[in-house]
């Protein structure tokens, strides 16, 4: 059965009479379809939301309590459907099952995590001088209203919660639409709302793709737009929020450094900088995708990555190989040109570098794990964000030259240093112009702790206490505690 789209508290086909094909991207085949939204349907799900935020106000006025009571269950659900919320995000991204089963843990977290934070001391009372006698100032922090959210496909479940579970928490409404390669577990999620008892209205789910968004980003009665994705549509929404000077969260790519030390427990680094690169097959926006390697370990180093990373196991995701498919044909044929470019553009191919379509691979979108050395700082592969599994590598002599060398993109999400010289490790971090950084490990990612990136990478953070004031306005508030005839005007 074609899957629907929620919109004010009713599961609906839409206006659109077009329908999506999901495909499994470990076979190339169909296997779900959803409805496509319309603009209409959008433009209806925007007023359901701002109904439910300016009108009934069920959710906005529900006491802390009840609402974070409300978010608990939500977790408590998703860990009870845990196994398919996985499965489903396996079938439309390709992502190995142990790997899916790991972010819907993580994703019933970040609600427990956001009940908890939305009960928390916030704001401030402030001791101040008015010169207009004794006053009392304090900050509170409301909802910002009709919230817009738009996610990629790489980690379906876990974006979808990163943005609902705050913008939920701090009162909002929302609209959302998820990626249409890899709907499923958002569509899972929205049910799960729904059993949970949230109010008519308040969250919205639309299907779609740039149309959709759009309109999204252009509608008047959107508040905020908070969006997870390339940076080249980042920077259309942020011209399309200016329309009515909507508030912005932007979560985009990246082209991270992961430099080693030859101080550093090289077998240790070595399997940090395959998670780094192969997690995911690659399709993280965090990834360690420029290892920059001292040159006195460069040949061991390169030799020991070369073996793991051929040793690597490709196949179905849902039989936990090492390393599943990628999106999508286009975005195979995509990263496939990436690595002829950096044959032609003269980097060493180590190992990997084409398509991969051994026995059930064979429909798959499968690209081996792909390794280019000697690489330069001018070359296609080492500037542009791959999103696939290729990792480059330079080498450098000194510090400067290796922080010079991370800090050469226009990116700034994510970086890593390993070494066993603590001080030297945070001395780099501290020059590193990126948002979230790991010393002697790589792409560990905690709700506590505030995400996004320098630069190109973003604007804002997700979760962590800023990933909830990100969905909240600050107002101030002004008390005379004098109060009477001032004097001011003294001519009558
Ligand atoms: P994408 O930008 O193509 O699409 C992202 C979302 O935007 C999708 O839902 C898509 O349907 C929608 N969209 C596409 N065109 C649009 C338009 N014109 N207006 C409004 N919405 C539009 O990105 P993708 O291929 O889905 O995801 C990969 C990218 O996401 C990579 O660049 C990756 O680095 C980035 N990413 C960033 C983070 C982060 O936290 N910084 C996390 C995950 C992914």
């Amino acid at each position: 059965m074609v899957k629907k789209m929620f919109i004010d508290g009713e599961w609906l086909e839409g206006s659109k009479d077009k329908i999506l094909d999901i495909i499994n991207p470990a076979t190339g085949k169909v296997f779900e379809q959803v409805y496509e939204s319309s603009i209409e349907d959008t433009k209806k799900a925007i007023a359901a939301a701002k109904k439910s935020f300016y009108v009934t106000r069920e959710w906005r006025d529900m006491d802390s309590q009840s609402r974070s009571m409300v978010l608990l269950k939500i977790a408590e659900k998703i860990d009870e459907n845990a196994d398919e919320l996985a499965m489903l995000d396996t079938l439309d991204n390709g992502k190995p099952l142990r790997e899916a089963e790991g972010d819907i843990s993580d994703a019933a977290h970040c609600f427990r995590y956001y009940a908890g934070l939305i009960k928390a001391p916030y704001g401030g009372v402030y001791d101040v001088n008015s010169g207009f006698g004794k006053m009392r100032s304090y900050a509170v922090h409301e909802p910002i209203g009709v919230c817009a959210q738009i996610t990629p496909w790489n980690f379906p479940m876990l974006m979808s919660v990163w943005k609902l579970a705050p913008a939920l928490a701090a009162g909002n409404s929302v609209v959302f639409k998820p990626s249409p390669k890899a709907p499923l577990s958002t569509i899972r999620l929205f049910e799960i709302f729904e059993e949970c008892g949230m109010p008519k209205g308040v969250c919205n789910l639309l299907q779609g793709d740039a149309e959709v968004g759009t309109e999204m980003s252009l509608s008047p009665d959107v508040d905020m737009i908070a969006f997870t994705g390339s940076t080249k549509v980042g920077q259309l929404l942020m011209k399309n929020a200016s329309v009515n000077v909507k508030k912005i969260g932007l979560e985009l790519g990246g082209k991270s450094p992961n430099i080693i030390f030859a101080d550093a427990d090289i077998d240790g680094a070595v399997e940090w900088a395959m998670i780094g690169i192969f997690f995911n097959a690659g399709q993280v926006c965090s990834a360690g995708s420029r290892i920059i390697i001292e040159k006195s370990i460069h040949d061991t180093f390169v030799e020991k990555l070369k073996r793991k990373a051929e040793a690597m196991t490709i196949g179905n995701p849902v039989n936990n190989y090492d390393i599943g498919p990628v999106i999508g044909e286009k975005d195979m044929e995509k990263i496939l040109g990436y690595i002829q470019s950096g044959i032609e553009e003269g980097a060493t191919l180590v190992c990997g570098g084409k398509r991969y379509t051994e026995g059930e691979c064979a429909d798959g979108f499968f690209i081996c794990p792909t390794i280019f050395d000697n690489c330069t700082a001018d070359m296609k592969i080492v500037r542009e964000e791959i999103f696939g599994p290729v990792v480059t590598v330079q080498t450098f002599e000194t510090v400067e030259e290796a922080i010079d060398m991370a800090n050469d993109t226009v990116y700034g999400l994510a970086g890593a240093v390993f070494t066993s010289d603590l001080a030297k490790g945070h001395n780099v971090i501290a020059e590193l112009r990126a948002g979230i950084t790991w010393m002697n490990c790589y792409n560990p990612t905690f709700n506590e702790a505030p995400w996004g990136g320098y630069k190109m990478s973003g604007i804002g953070r997700e979760l962590g206490v800023r990933g909830l004031e990100e969905y909240q306005e600050v107002k101030q508030i002004n008390i005379n505690l004098t109060p009477g005839v001032l004097g001011w005007y003294e001519n009558e």
